[in-house]
């Protein structure tokens, strides 16, 4: 088990990274690298940049580590790289690869890959990287500033995609993205606008629309010493963006100085949804 509410396990095949923009300020794994080089952890030897990395968080493979899932036999949900980003420049095409394999070979479980490069995700699958149906593929947005990274992932093809909205620095709007399927160029046109409807193949289903291009959203406040505030009004406007465009919505924590002490519940409610695969459910 792990200590994150969306997830049942955590397997890293890579460890460390580099921080590359605010959601990374206060990054959990870097801290945690420092704590665990000094405990003698054998992963966490190799140091990284100190302008953007630390102790123990240099990025590192581990070939070792690639069995680990072929060995649980229940299935699980499994959060890769909880300790790095798959997709970091550092980490050779090949071995990505050789973790995309691990997850085609173990389809009892379900993978959630999140990144902050999505662009290199999307490049890597344009030039032949295949992402099995028990890939979930997240990318980490953290504010406005940064939806770049939610075009990148729309443009690549995955069974689920989901965004990770924590910490929650700044309200985002989601608008352009939900629904692009009626506008590859992303004009920002979307349903019930525009023209085109897809059909999704759900029988029982008279007032058929297109899926979202997003599957679920994880939203969260920071915590920890330096935790930076989260307004409660950031959070209400993507829940109902979510519940508008039929995206699964889970709001994970308000964070704060101790962690969880603040709870889950917003408006009186719990949001606890998990996004079911695109290719099966018509979302309405
Ligand atoms: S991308 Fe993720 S793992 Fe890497 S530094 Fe930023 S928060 Fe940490």
């Amino acid at each position: 088990m792990t200590g994150i509410e969306w997830t049942d396990d955590t397997w890293n095949p890579v460890t460390g990274c580099d921080r590359i923009s605010a959601g990374c300020d206060n990054c959990y794994a870097l801290a945690l690298a420092k704590r665990l080089k000094a405990m003698g952890s054998a992963k966490y030897q190799n140091d990284g940049d100190p302008r953007t990395s630390g102790p123990g968080f240099g990025v590192t493979i581990h070939p070792a580590a690639l069995d680990i899932p072929r060995r649980w036999r229940a299935p699980r949900r499994v959060f890769v790289n909880s300790m790095s980003d798959l997709f970091h420049a550092r980490v050779p095409a090949a071995f990505v690869q050789q973790v995309i394999d691990v997850i085609a070979e173990t389809p009892q479980h379900t993978y959630q890959v999140l990144t902050k490069r999505p662009g290199r995700a999307r490049r890597m699958v344009e030039q032949g990287l295949v992402l099995p149906p028990n890939l979930w593929l997240g990318t980490s947005v953290e504010n406005g500033g940064v939806t770049d990274r939610i075009t990148e992932l729309v443009n690549t093809p995955a069974a689920v995609r989901f965004l990770s909205c924590e910490p929650l620095l700044g309200p985002i709007d989601l608008d352009k993205w939900l629904f692009p399927l009626g506008c590859p160029d992303g004009c920002g046109c979307r349903w019930p606008d525009d023209d085109e409807r897809f059909e999704c193949g759900c029988p029982g289903c008279a007032d058929w629309r297109p899926a979202p291009a997003i599957d679920w959203v994880i939203v969260g406040g920071e915590s920890g010493p330096n935790a930076r505030p989260m307004d409660a009004d950031w959070v209400r406007d993507l829940r109902d963006q979510c519940v508008a465009a039929g995206t699964a919505f889970f709001f994970k924590q308000w964070g704060g100085r101790t962690p969880k002490a603040a709870g889950r519940e917003l408006d009186g409610e719990f949001w606890s949804q998990y996004p079911t695969d695109r290719s099966t459910s018509c979302h309405v």
